[in-house]
């Protein structure tokens, strides 16, 4: 498994914003050059572009060069021409072996003329992932607003063996953070507080237009981050340590925007912090043995989870009621268990998959998903 950790650095911006400009040219030179040929063949490439480039951009290292062509030809393989991947000029820069080293916590990266050395200030929480794990490579952002430079280090280790357990299903709304499918609620009324005082004042703040009014808008939206962050790590974690559930069946995302949920629903549907809480806890699973895995959301609202009936009127807001068979539950609480069963009908159907049926939803840990 791999994680990544972000930490600022002060580095002098007269001699790497030039070259993270100078390299997203050299990266669009390749993606052109795949293009008129119809090519992403690293060695054709460097024979046709290397030479030129070297004359163009005398300034940049021949390591870090190489580095940036195997990005631009890796981005334009990944997409097979389907969609032409450029940089601007101050595009993130990866950094790999040859042209960065990690030893302890000191840092060297290759960049115009000497090599810059830095020691990293490195919080606590991340202490042990840098004195345990493998470090695997870098990548250097710029973010504009703040004039920062960040490295952002992936490291690697084994895969935790993983452990034996239940399936849970999670449904996630407007109304509840997450409801699992074995009866637990997570509230979202704090947050929807919380998001609600924001919004107030950024409108108020908004009209006032003054220069201090912008200010004071800049670092509202940091604190607002800020506690959504907070929150999506605390309701994560205490999804992820769930004893003995090993599988977390969320519906797919991907499907669900489609779907008839109401403007609001969907609002939330799009916000960024939505699919923070599923990366927080996908990579908090993991670390774990368990993991995340996602069903096609259809029907799960409006199918009865006892007698699999399916009408649109058997829910009505957060009451369900079976229009067949009289079932009445938390209509969120109805969907957890229908993203729970619909998982586990349809990884036994694939039949190379989870080894459970819908009344003893048990997973062994010898057996991965593809
Ligand atoms: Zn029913």
């Amino acid at each position: 498994m791999k994680r990544t950790v972000s930490i600022p650095v002060n580095l002098p911006s007269e001699r790497f914003l030039p070259l993270m400009s100078e390299c997203a040219e050299i990266f669009n030179a390749h993606v052109d050059w795949a293009l008129t040929n119809s090519s992403y063949n690293k060695n054709k490439a460097h024979k046709e572009l290397y030479h030129l480039l070297r004359l163009q951009h005398p300034s940049v290292p021949s390591a870090l060069l190489q580095t940036v062509r195997d990005n631009a030809l890796e981005a334009i393989k990944a997409t097979k021409f389907k969609r032409v991947p450029k940089k601007k000029p101050t595009s993130g820069l990866r950094y790999d072996k040859r042209t960065m080293t990690l030893r302890g916590q000191q840092l060297t990266l290759s960049c115009i003329g000497k090599r810059v050395s830095l020691i990293l200030n490195v919080p606590d929480y991340f202490k042990e992932i840098f004195e345990t794990w493998d470090f695997c490579g870098a990548t250097l952002t710029y973010t504009k607003n703040t004039k920062q430079f960040w490295v952002r280090l992936v490291f690697e280790a084994a895969d935790v063996p993983q452990v034996k357990g239940v399936i849970l299903g999670i449904d996630r709304g407007l109304y509840h953070q997450a409801v699992t499918s074995d009866g637990q609620f997570f509230s979202s009324s704090k947050i929807r507080g919380v998001q609600r005082r924001y919004l107030h004042n950024r409108r108020k703040l908004q009209q006032k237009g003054t220069r201090s009014a912008k200010r004071r808008l800049k670092a509202m939206s940091g604190h607002e981050k800020r506690f959504m962050k907070d929150t999506n790590h605390c309701v994560s974690k205490k999804l992820a340590n769930q004893p003995g559930v090993v599988v977390f069946v969320l519906e797919d995302l991907s499907s669900i925007r489609t779907l008839a949920r109401g403007k609001k629903m969907n609002k939330w549907l799009g916000n960024w912090a939505f699919y923070q809480q599923e990366q927080f806890l996908s990579y908090k699973a993991e670390a774990l043995g368990k993991r995340v895995v996602h069903q096609d959301p259809r029907y799960t609202s409006q199918k009865c989870n006892v007698c699999k009936h399916i009408k649109r009127t058997n829910r009505k807001k957060s009451r369900f009621c079976c229009k067949n068979c009289g079932h009445r539950t938390h209509a969120d609480l109805n969907a957890a268990r229908n993203v729970r069963d619909d998982y586990i009908l349809s990884s036994t159907q694939n039949g190379t998959q989870e080894q459970a049926s819908v009344n003893a939803p048990y997973v062994s840990g010898e057996i991965t998903l593809a």
